[in-house]
């Protein structure tokens, strides 16, 4: 049996599908920089070096909002796999409940008024992230998963080769994702954090506490050079959470 045999078919990827779906990253709505867009997906890529089976398979994404981080990741995969040598052909499974953070709540900063539906007065992120999804082609790679963080995280047993932890940015939601979502991630397979900010001036505490918490617990040790900007990479060392 091949080690590939396990995951999804392996179609063939062009070079071509790859940019165009960093195309669309680009143009999606999100909290997203480029810079640290590209270093996520360098790290979706690596997950392709991964066993089938063993964190090849899987890719969590933990606050999807329009699908912007969620295109990098997919687009790191396709690069990876336009490029060859492959051992798995990850999935990007995405996590939201599509009902935004606090930040992104009616009077607070991050709010944009298009995106709550006039029906419920709830934001409502999934329109937009399926037509993200759609548009870039992908729905075959992509698969979101609609609900509440933990409550998935309790019951998902899939291994990931990266758990990408983006989503709730306050201490409680925060400290929820890393606690149901970390011991996921394989020994070899990543931890990526986004807005990290050792400077209290630049940004809240929780994602930075996080990362803290993930290089003392001896599980992890950071990968500088896949990092960029507030996104953070950590390596899985040893099991544990
Ligand atoms: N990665 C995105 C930004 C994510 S914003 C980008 O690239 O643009 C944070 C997201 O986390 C919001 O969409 C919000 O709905 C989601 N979120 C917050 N708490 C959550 C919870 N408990 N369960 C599921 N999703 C949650
Ligand atoms: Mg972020």
């Amino acid at each position: 049996m091949s080690e590939l045999s396990a995951g999804a078919p392996i179609s063939p990827v062009s070079p071509r599908q790859a940019t165009d779906v960093l195309a669309v990253a680009r143009l999606a709505t999100g909290f997203m920089p480029d810079d640290e867009g590209l270093a996520l997906a360098g790290v979706a890529g690596l997950v392709c070096s991964l066993p089938a089976g063993g964190g090849g398979d899987s890719i969590v994404e933990v606050g999807a909002y329009c699908g912007k981080s969620t295109m990098y990741l997919a687009h790191g995969v396709l690069a990876a796999l336009a490029g060859g040598g492959c051992r798995s052909v990850p999935v990007v499974f995405s996590v939201d409940h599509h009902h935004g953070s606090e930040e992104n709540q009616a009077g607070w900063e991050h709010h944009d008024v298009s995106l709550v539906n006039p029906d419920t007065g709830r934001l409502d992120t999934l329109p937009a992230w399926r037509r993200t999804v759609e548009s870039a082609g992908v729905e075959d790679r992509v698969v979101a998963l609609v609900g509440d963080s933990p409550t998935i995280a309790a019951r998902w047993q899939t291994p990931a080769g990266l758990v990408f932890i983006d989503g709730g940015h306050g201490h409680e939601p925060a400290w929820a994702d890393y606690g149901g979502w970390a011991p996921k991630v394989v020994v070899g397979g990543w931890l990526a954090i986004h807005d990290v900010f050792p400077n209290p001036a630049d940004g809240g505490r929780p994602p930075y506490e996080l990362y803290v918490r993930a290089l003392e617990s001896g599980g992890f040790l950071e990968e500088i050079g896949l990092g960029c900007g507030s996104l953070r990479v950590l390596r899985r060392v040893a099991p544990g959470s």
